[in-house]
């Protein structure tokens, strides 16, 4: 079978299952009657972020275009000046996919960066950037010269000082968070000072600032570095899921292996009995990469089958079919390590409007995965979340952001759940998160900090325990307290 004609098939088949099971059954979700709403009023003065459910009353939001040569410094300055004049938080923000408010400060002024500057260093195999790019713009740029993000997340419509701050992780392996990969970056200070941060320089802000959620100061830019693109193909095995941690952490020791990770069956019957593990190596030929594909075939087949599974079990064992046989088969050909990772987030949007997207992540250690398994088991199924989706990763211990998830090896467990906009979905959700992020704590794991701010105050410090550090460190750098957003107001303001 031709390429184009595997293409259409299994388009075809994602497409009439999606199509198939709205137009039988319609969207099989709770009754709404009687319940209290939580979707956005979306009026003026009211800032969001990409769960729907942070509306937060700000000042005043505006949006930066200009590049640190153009301006971008002296227009952030006078946003400082201005709101520590009026006793008001500042914030910085790129896409504002983070789903707690972390970019929003409350009645302040948010910035949200639209920049573009990139200048690539290939004998250094770095990249200088204004901390407004987004990956796919750098991406795109690497890409036409034969290099490619070192460590950015598994899509690309995101910020890089962002990335930065939340300090994410991906499938390129066998590194550490994005933080690990960056070399150094300016910052503005609360009193307008911009200083130069490295791990030779300010090495303490530097690595406060790493997954600092923008609690230091402004990033106006950065020098991060970049990796030679490459042809890779993948290798898809399937194994009993409690095995995947442990089969996982040897499969990254062979050092060909360059992008690495897994899935789980998430239908109620079996929950997260079977696992899939991609690995990707080089190719012998490395000639004439092709240009970085979009949103490919297989995500726009996957959108259909993945909207369906909502309220449908059969469609997730379908689902869990078409990846391990299917499409196992049909996307086992070659493909470049910029293309995996160049996928935009719309991919997977959802158009429902009384539902919003919810991730969640865990970090839990490859010998405890069998176990955090059965605490997923025990909490998940039971509850009225429909998880669509789950995404293992791996990340290599860091020791030096202060707010770090990973002091040791870990799986990263990303879980997308689907979630009704309303007062009992919410409340189930805290419910079942809080659980969650117990149980994992008790089993030596962390929960990841730009998600829904769910955990308890308790919880929070059990799984930050450098938080107070940060919180006194924070007392001293930004006296007046002008870097603010919801993680600090939710946790850390009364340290
Ligand atoms: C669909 C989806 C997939 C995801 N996949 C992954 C993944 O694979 N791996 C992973 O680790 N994470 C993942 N995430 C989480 C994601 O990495 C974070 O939410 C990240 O913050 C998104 O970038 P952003 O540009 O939207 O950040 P924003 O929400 O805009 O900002 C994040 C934080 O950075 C601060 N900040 C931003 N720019 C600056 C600046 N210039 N100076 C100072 N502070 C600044 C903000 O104030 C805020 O605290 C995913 C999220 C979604 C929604």
């Amino acid at each position: 079978m031709n390429l184009i004609t595997k293409r259409a098939l299994l388009l075809g088949s994602g497409a009439l299952i999606g199509g198939y099971i709205s137009a039988k059954n319609g969207a099989k979700n709770p009754i709404l009657d009687g319940t209290t709403s939580l979707r956005p009023k979306n009026t003026k003065n009211l800032l969001n972020d990409a769960s729907g459910l942070s509306e937060t009353p700000i000042h005043k939001h505006i949006i930066i275009e200009q590049d640190p040569d153009k301006g971008l410094v002296s227009i952030l300055r006078n946003e400082l000046k201005t709101a520590k004049i009026e006793g008001r938080p500042v914030s910085l923000s790129a896409a504002r996919h983070s789903m707690g408010g972390q970019s929003i400060p409350r009645d302040g002024h948010a910035i949200t960066l639209a920049t573009n500057f990139f200048e690539p260093d290939t004998a250094n195999s770095t990249f200088r950037c204004s901390s407004g790019l987004r990956w796919n713009s750098a991406l795109k740029q690497m890409d036409a010269i034969g290099f490619g993000p070192k460590v950015m997340q598994s899509n690309n419509d995101f910020g890089i000082a962002s990335t930065f701050c939340v300090n994410a992780h991906g499938w390129p392996v066998p590194y550490s968070a994005m933080g690990s990969t960056t070399q150094s970056f300016k910052l503005l200070m609360h009193d307008g000072e911009l200083i130069t941060c490295s791990r030779t320089e300010n090495h303490d802000i530097f690595n406060l600032t790493m997954g600092g959620y923008g609690l230091t100061g402004l990033i106006t830019e950065m020098e991060v570095d970049m990796v030679p693109n490459a042809r890779l193909l993948p290798k898809f095995e399937e194994m009993p899921g409690k095995d995947f941690g442990i089969k996982f952490a040897q499969a990254l020791k062979d050092p060909t292996v360059q992008m690495g990770y897994g899935r789980m069956n998430v239908d109620k019957r079996d929950f997260f009995e079977n696992a899939l593990m991609i690995t990707y190596r080089p190719t012998e030929n490395q000639d004439d990469l092709p240009a970085a594909s979009s949103s490919g075939f297989v995500s726009k087949f996957a959108r259909n089958l993945f909207r369906a599974q909502l309220g449908h079990e059969g469609v997730k064992r379908h689902r869990w079919w078409v990846e391990t046989d299917l499409q196992a088969r049909l996307t086992a050909g070659e493909v470049t390590r910029n293309s995996l990772i160049n996928e935009p987030v719309v991919t997977l949007d959802d158009r429902d409007p009384s539902r919003t997207d919810i991730l969640h992540e865990y970090f839990i250690e490859p010998s405890h995965f069998a176990e955090w398994l059965d605490v997923c088991k025990r909490i998940i199924p039971g509850s009225y979340q429909e998880l669509l989706n789950i995404t293992l990763r791996y990340v290599a211990p860091d020791n030096e952001a202060v707010l770090s998830y990973a002091h040791v090896d870990r799986i990263a467990c990303v879980m997308l759940f689907s979630q009704e906009m309303t007062v009992r979905g919410e409340a189930d959700m805290v419910r079942m998160t809080r659980g969650l992020i117990q149980e994992t704590a008790d089993l030596g794991g962390a929960y990841y900090l730009p998600y829904r701010l769910h955990a308890t105050q308790d919880q929070f410090i059990q799984n930050y325990p450098e938080a107070t550090n940060f919180a006194a460190r924070k007392h001293v750098l930004d006296p007046q307290l002008l870097f603010r957003n919801a993680l600090w107001d939710n946790y850390m303001a009364r340290l």
